[in-house]
């Protein structure tokens, strides 16, 4: 899950990391207010999108007047943002982060991410804050700095100073510095946060150390014990396909293909997509039913899937162990009817019961593909989309 920035600067606020004071507004009026508010005499007016580099796509501008401040809010808000995050259709500006402007002396990157490499949380530093990490990683990537941290003893002193002075934190400034990287280090493990990532973590002309963006990503499966955070989760900003799937606990991901998967178990699920690619077409979704599919969690999956007007045809794919094939036939057959279905249905199913689910969709009459290898159903299901 991800939430907004000036939501992810109360948490750091929370947590004794330095953040320029700020308001959220969602009309042009609550801007001016949050302005008068926070008195001025620059204000910096900042689209809130669950995406980053905003300020490459305008949607991030200083204000030196009330009048230019009303000005820009009008302009940014409703906007349609695109960044190299958003896509090609951008995002919708919806709310808006007024905030004190910051006196920049110097753009630090700062994140803490899981590192699957290491099984351990990386501190990531660079000197090169302020744009875009990927450019900076592909171009120099010797001004990356990483510290990987030990679970035991978190981020030490030690480490903090040493990435500190890597980046070239000035002298008087290091003891802040290391402050805010351990606090970093401890929000990140505190939330079960996936993703912190301040870009850019400043140095202010008075010296002081400030971060000035916020992003976070969260564990999804360990949000049940953050309700304070569930509570920042803005379905605006997420796909709806995804926001219904979720409703009846169904993993969904949407993609940009035209075959709609249905399949139980995640590992089955990627087998599946990468086996479509291999015959030349592309998968519409990802789509884990998981091993408890009752028929009303098939008949809302393939609802969900028959929405995208992109899918041309849906690929069934089960292997039945504890869920059984005729439970997954009576899904699909229901389905079928519930939903009218008017594209070409490819069904493989294998394991428990599978006579018996073959010749249920055999004696439904439904114009079901049915086929045995998961080669014989990608390429069905290819064909069927005529590529
Ligand atoms: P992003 O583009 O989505 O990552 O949004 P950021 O919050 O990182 O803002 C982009 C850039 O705007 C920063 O790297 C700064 O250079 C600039 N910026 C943000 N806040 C301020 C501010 O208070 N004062 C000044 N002068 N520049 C700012
Ligand atoms: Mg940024």
């Amino acid at each position: 899950m991800k939430i907004h920035e000036y939501q992810g600067k109360e948490i750091l606020r929370q947590a004794g990391v330095p953040v320029p004071r700020g308001i959220a507004a969602f009309t042009v009026q609550e801007a001016v207010e949050a302005a008068q508010k926070l008195g001025g005499p620059v204000w910096v007016v900042k689209a809130q999108i669950h995406a980053g580099g905003r300020g490459k796509g305008g949607g991030v501008k200083l204000a030196r007047s009330i009048d230019d401040l009303r000005k820009l809010a009008g302009e940014i808000l409703g906007m349609q943002l695109i960044t190299h995050q958003t896509g090609p259709e951008g995002q919708k500006v919806r709310r808006l982060l007024i905030e004190d402007g910051a006196d920049i002396k110097k753009e630090y990157y700062v994140s803490a991410v899981t590192d699957r490499a290491s099984q351990r949380v990386a501190m990531i530093v660079s000197s090169e804050g302020g744009m875009s990490i990927e450019e900076v990683a592909h171009d120099t990537p010797e001004k990356i700095i990483t510290e990987i941290v030990d679970p035991a003893t978190g981020l030490t002193v030690a480490q903090a100073t040493k990435l500190a002075n890597a980046i070239g934190v000035p002298a008087g400034s290091t003891a802040q510095a290391v402050d805010v990287l351990q606090k970093v280090y401890k929000v990140y493990m505190d939330t079960d946060a996936s993703l912190v990532e301040i870009n850019p973590m400043i140095l202010e002309g008075n010296g002081n150390i400030k971060a000035i963006d916020a992003k976070f990503n969260f564990d999804d499966n360990a949000l049940f014990r953050h309700p304070e955070i569930v509570a920042y989760r803005d379905l605006d900003e997420e796909d709806p396909a995804e926001v219904e799937a979720s409703k009846f606990d169904l993993a969904y991901i949407s993609l940009d293909g035209n075959i709609g998967c249905l399949v139980n178990g995640a590992g089955l699920a990627m087998a599946t997509m990468d086996t479509i690619k291999l015959f030349g077409a592309e998968p519409a979704n990802f789509l884990d039913v998981g091993g408890g599919a009752t028929p009303e969690k098939v008949t809302e999956a393939f609802k969900i899937m028959l929405k995208n007007p992109k899918v041309k045809a849906i690929l069934v794919n089960i292997f039945g162990g504890i869920m059984k094939c005729d439970t997954i036939a009576t899904g699909i057959i229901a389905a079928c009817k519930a939903t009218n279905l008017n594209v070409p249905l490819i069904v493989r199913m294998k394991g428990t019961n599978e006579e018996l689910g073959k010749n249920m969709l055999k004696d439904s009459g439904l114009p079901i593909i049915s086929v045995d290898t998961m080669a014989e159903a990608a390429q069905a299901s290819v064909k069927a989309v005529g590529q």
